[in-house]
């Protein structure tokens, strides 16, 4: 059987980066390396964006950047600039194929396309073989965050049902990215949030993110119990485009589904101190938004410092007071006490978008964070804060 350093299990966002930030690294990038992914062909499967302040570790990827975004919720609309922080979209297949073509020119490192069926003591099975390594990065969900067809929608949602301990809705969506004959879109703004939407008896707004004055990425998100069937996505995007744009002609270059859960039970399967689980199985979805991309970055690259100094790394995030914040926002939205067009609307209508955005990273200080959270009710807020703290362990 061979034998290897690290084996990064699931080459998708989490184990990718962390492949970058091993082979940056000058002592580690002689280590022995496997990458197993059942599908190394990779396709444009989702978009990442994410905000940040100065420039990206990925910036030469960045398709487009906003300084300013808006919320919209009945006749309420709301722009906000996003200073000193930018918002970025990287789309998947450029960040899938840099960090795949950097890494083929280190021979130190091995690839292989199978599906793994097993991950113990140490050692990675898949169908016909097997590899050993000192650690295991893993990134392998039981579920497809990419959703096709019924099959697959009602295996996700009879999914989160097997996850009772704590509330867990899925962020759900259709990304459509769509071109107009002739120019709609102001390029300065990505609609972060409009809520003039149907709202599923949940949490639905529209994402618009336009590239350029033509071309836009328009999503129909939901936060809810249960996905929708496959065609609700395409009615919400079409009565949305046809409202806003008068029936204008517009074609679609490019579609995208994705489930992204929001709950803070655990994805992981392994307790064992060599399998060390990364992005959505490591705990890095933000349970409140479902942003992930920036806490992989966080995580991944900490791992490989860790490496680096001899550490053993550990990608569990520790509890922190955001972590309590995100399990009361969550709390909120699963028992619907509150709509989330509401609470989001409320968070960024009375602060300023930097605030929000260093909340939301968790990096706020206790003063803004007290201020955010003070822009819900009272009484709301405690209620569900005194139900996560009896459980909070
Ligand atoms: C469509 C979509 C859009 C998103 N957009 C954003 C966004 O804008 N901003 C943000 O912050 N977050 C976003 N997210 C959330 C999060 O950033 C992504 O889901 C991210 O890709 C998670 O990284 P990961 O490595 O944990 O999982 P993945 O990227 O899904 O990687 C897992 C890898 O494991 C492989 N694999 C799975 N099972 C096996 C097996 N048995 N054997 C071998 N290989 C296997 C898969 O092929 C895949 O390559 C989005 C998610 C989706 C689905």
């Amino acid at each position: 059987m061979d034998k290897y350093d690290y084996i990064i299990a699931g080459a998708g966002c989490a184990g990718l980066s962390l492949l970058h930030y091993l082979i940056q690294d000058e002592s580690l990038s002689q280590k022995k390396i496997l990458v197993i992914d059942k599908n190394l062909q990779k396709s444009n499967d989702r978009t990442w964006c994410f905000w940040e302040e100065g420039v990206s570790e990925f910036e030469h990827l960045i398709t487009k950047s906003w300084v300013s975004i808006s919320i919209h919720k009945a006749a309420q609309d709301y722009l906000l600039p996003t200073t000193p922080f930018t918002y970025k979209m990287i789309e998947g297949l450029s960040f899938y194929e840099s960090i795949i073509h950097k890494a083929k020119q280190h021979n130190n490192i091995d690839w292989k396309e199978a599906t793994i069926v097993a991950i113990k003591e140490h050692t990675v099975q898949w169908e016909g073989g097997s590899a050993k390594a000192n650690y295991i990065f893993s990134s392998i969900l039981s579920y497809n965050p990419v959703f096709k067809d019924s099959t697959s929608i009602q295996s996700l949602n009879s999914l989160s049902k097997n996850y009772s301990k704590k509330p867990f809705l899925w962020q759900h969506f259709k990304g459509e990215t769509i071109q107009f004959e002739t120019e709609v879109f102001d390029i300065e703004t990505a609609r972060l949030m409009d809520f003039n939407v149907d709202q599923q008896k949940a949490t639905a707004f529209m994402y618009v993110l336009p590239i350029t004055k033509k071309k836009a990425l328009v999503e129909y998100t939901v936060f809810s119990k249960e996905l929708l069937d496959k065609a609700s996505y395409d009615t919400s995007i079409k009565n949305y485009l046809s409202l806003h744009y008068l029936n204008q002609a517009y074609s679609v270059l490019h579609e995208e589904f994705g489930a992204i859960p929001m709950t803070q039970n655990s994805f992981t399967t392994s307790n064992e101190n060599s399998v060390i689980p990364i992005g959505t199985m490591g705990g890095a979805v933000k349970a409140s938004t479902g942003y992930a991309f920036k806490f992989i970055q966080k995580q991944t690259k900490q791992i490989a410092i860790d490496l680096s100094n001899g550490k053993e790394p550990n990608s569990v995030l520790k509890k922190t007071r955001h972590q309590f914040y995100d399990a009361v926002l969550l709390d909120i939205l699963y028992h619907d006490k509150m709509s989330g067009a509401e609470i989001f609307t409320r968070i960024f209508s009375k602060n300023k978008a930097s605030t929000v955005f260093q909340f939301l990273s968790n990096t706020s200080s206790i003063f803004d964070d007290i201020k955010i959270m003070s822009t819900l009710p009272t009484r709301l807020f405690l209620f569900s804060a005194i139900r996560i703290l009896l459980r909070w362990k």
